[in-house]
């Protein structure tokens, strides 16, 4: 009986197995971790033979055998080698290709879905402090030119969200540099905003919106919690990765300055990770606490924002035109245009229905 080692791969996905082929009168028999299958020998393909090359068996499934052990296959397939030729060489060929790419592009995405967000948080935290404070300050003079304008508010209600804010700061052991900034910002409605460098702005309609001041406090805690965990940095970093790493690579400090105006379209346009939210929530929950003040009031926050859109009003057909509208918002914001609705906590709330299990776990005790 013929036996040799080879390496399995089902065609599906880019895993490889090790995998141990006993080859019978009529059949492979191919076993291994999680593989345990069996395959008619008329029905494999083989690949033509290259010096060093590893031999390619094409299972009947488009699974695949890689093995380095040419003695086994010249005994098993010597005879049936001519055969493979013509188009059944050129197919396994062309399948070959395709399987490749498939591998390639599943890669590409694994490291831009999986890798770069891990590799996102160690690197956001050696930026230095000083450089979150450029991309901060920069990434607010490109919202001041685009889609924000002075506020309106009276200063003493300025006054206050600040005095709202030092309560929720205080106690914290290491108290980043955090200032409030008021803004007009028709485009993005109701909202509150965390830059990198502790910059948190705060909307003219978010306090149109009435709230308890535990709510704006609840709301400015949350934002703080996207400044301690650097949240904001992090998605520079994510969504700037390659230029982040050509501009170290080539110490060009300019170039890095110019990705903080990309920042808050990119922070508009997709929101925070679901898990970056919970972070921030769990921060509030903390800081609401230390505060005297009910975590459950995050929850009234969140509530009220998503009653500040009319689309938790309409019914399911339209809201599918809605996700139609947004998605020409995004392109729109790509512009640095933004329109209305399309904004972080707002635009967020749209898109993710876990913010009713955020309000029920704030509403909970957090
Ligand atoms: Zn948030």
């Amino acid at each position: 009986m013929i036996e040799f080692n080879a390496d399995y791969f089902d065609g599906r996905s880019a895993a490889r197995r090790a995998v141990r082929v006993r080859a019978s009168d009529t059949h492979l028999h191919v076993s291994g971790e999680d593989v345990e299958v069996a395959y008619r020998i008329q029905e494999t393909t083989v690949n033509t033979p290259l010096a060093r090359l590893q031999r390619v068996l094409t299972l009947p499934d488009g699974s695949e055998l890689h093995t380095s052990d040419q003695a086994a296959i010249d005994a098993l397939f010597g005879d049936r080698l001519p055969i493979a030729t013509g188009l059944a060489r050129l197919e396994s060929r062309w399948s070959r290709a395709l399987i490749a790419l498939g591998a390639v592009a599943l890669c590409t995405w694994a490291f831009m879905v999986f890798g770069v967000p891990l590799v996102a948080r160690p690197l956001a935290a050696l930026v230095p402090a000083g450089m979150e404070r450029t991309v901060g300050r920069e990434a607010l003079a490109s919202l001041d030119g685009t889609l924000c304008n002075p506020s309106t508010l009276a200063a003493r209600d300025i006054e206050h969200l600040r005095r709202l804010l030092d309560r929720v700061l205080a106690g914290l052991d290491e108290v980043p540099d955090i200032t409030l900034e008021a803004r007009e910002c028709k485009a993005i409605g109701a909202n509150a905003l965390a830059l990198p460098g502790g910059t948190v702005i705060v909307t003219d309609a978010l306090v149109g919106l009435d709230m308890s001041d535990e709510a704006l406090s609840a709301v400015l805690a949350h934002e703080v919690g996207h400044v301690y965990r650097q949240h904001a940095m992090r998605m520079t970093v994510q969504t700037s990765l390659g230029a982040l790493l050509i501009a170290t690579v080539m110490g060009d400090a300019a170039a890095i300055t110019s990705l903080a105006y990309t920042l808050p379209t990119a922070l508009l346009n997709s929101g925070y990770s679901r898990t970056m939210e919970i972070e921030a929530d769990e921060f509030a929950y903390e800081r609401m606490r230390a505060a005297g003040l009910s975590p459950a009031a995050l929850g009234d926050a969140l509530e009220a924002l998503m009653k500040s859109r009319t689309w938790g009003e309409r019914t399911g057909e339209e809201k599918d035109e809605n996700r139609d509208e947004k998605r020409d918002e995004k392109r729109d914001g790509e512009k640095g245009v933004g329109k209305a609705n399309a904004s972080g906590w707002t635009d967020y709330l749209s898109s993710h229905p876990a913010v009713e299990e955020r309000i029920r776990r704030a509403r909970s005790g957090g």
